[in-house]
């Protein structure tokens, strides 16, 4: 299988999201490219980019590492990746499909939370199962997957009123928000299942959206920042490449 990955600028934390990408694609034996592209490269070299290796038949999967710059529009990047090839699952053929419950490229880091929770087995039928963030390429696609799987599903934002209450009622929770310890050890119904998507970096720490200290002591399994959702993040990037190899050539 081969992963494409493009990067543009310097941006500190993306260059170590492509860097841990590319060491796991070599350690599995995956043939793996990073295009690091200038800062000031413009949008219709990225494009060129992506129709090169939409073309190119030994990469099966390409991820365009957000954010770009501001003067390149993430959407028609995005856009212009073959569905098939879009293992990042953001492409709105793959979302929409998502959307209706057909077979399509799940979106990385949601696919970890699901997976995480199978991984303990956990029954989500008919819980209550609390998403806070909405974003396109985390809270939506992790809320449309855990009502899939007939959890009663709640989503919150920054417009939501009463959120520890909220939270307090969920069996499972899922957090996604980019605020440091945002969800306190007393917002946590005691047994929940805690995810935290959260990566925050204060004074050079890497901490979640969740007071792990405190929450930890409530919750009955809570995942941690760093080593909890992040490599997921990694693992199902992989999983998916594999997938759009084994489609390519038709193998079981
Ligand atoms: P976005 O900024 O796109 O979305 C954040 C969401 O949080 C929004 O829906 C926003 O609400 C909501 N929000 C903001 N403030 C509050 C608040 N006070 N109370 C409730 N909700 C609030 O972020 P992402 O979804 O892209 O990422 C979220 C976090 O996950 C970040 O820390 C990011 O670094 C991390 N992340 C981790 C990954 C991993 O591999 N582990 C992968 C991707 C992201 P509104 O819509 O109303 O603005």
């Amino acid at each position: 299988p081969g992963l494409a990955v493009i990067i543009v600028g310097e941006d500190p934390a993306s260059q170590t999201y492509v860097s841990n990408k590319e060491k796991t694609s070599k350690k599995l034996g995956f043939y793996s490219e990073v295009h690091r592209l200038p800062e000031e490269v413009s949008q219709e070299e990225v494009l060129q980019m992506v129709h090169r290796l939409n073309s190119d038949d030994n990469i099966h999967g390409i991820l365009v590492q957000l954010p770009l710059p501001k003067h390149i529009q993430e959407e028609p990047i995005i856009h212009a990746i073959l569905p098939e090839k879009d293992v990042d699952g953001f492409h709105p053929v793959n979302l929409g499909n998502l959307m209706i419950g057909a077979q399509s490229y799940i979106p990385c880091t949601p696919h970890g939370v699901i997976k995480m929770l199978e991984y303990i087995n956990y029954d989500l039928k008919g819980k209550n199962a609390t998403v806070v963030g909405r974003s396109n390429i985390v809270g939506k696609p992790v809320a449309l997957l855990l009502l899939e799987r007939h959890a009663t599903v709640t989503i919150c934002h920054s417009r939501t009123q009463n959120l520890p209450e909220i939270c307090r009622r969920a069996d499972v929770l899922v957090v996604a928000v980019g605020r440091p310890e945002m969800v306190k050890g007393d917002w946590i119904k005691p047994g929940a299942v805690v995810i935290d998507v959260g990566i925050n970096s204060v004074d050079g720490k890497l901490v979640g959206d969740v007071d792990f200290e405190a929450a930890s002591k409530v919750a009955g399994y809570i995942s941690p920042v760093p080593g909890g959702v992040g490599p997921m993040t990694i693992t199902m990037l992989m999983v998916n490449t594999l997938q759009s190899f084994k489609n390519k050539y038709n193998l079981k």
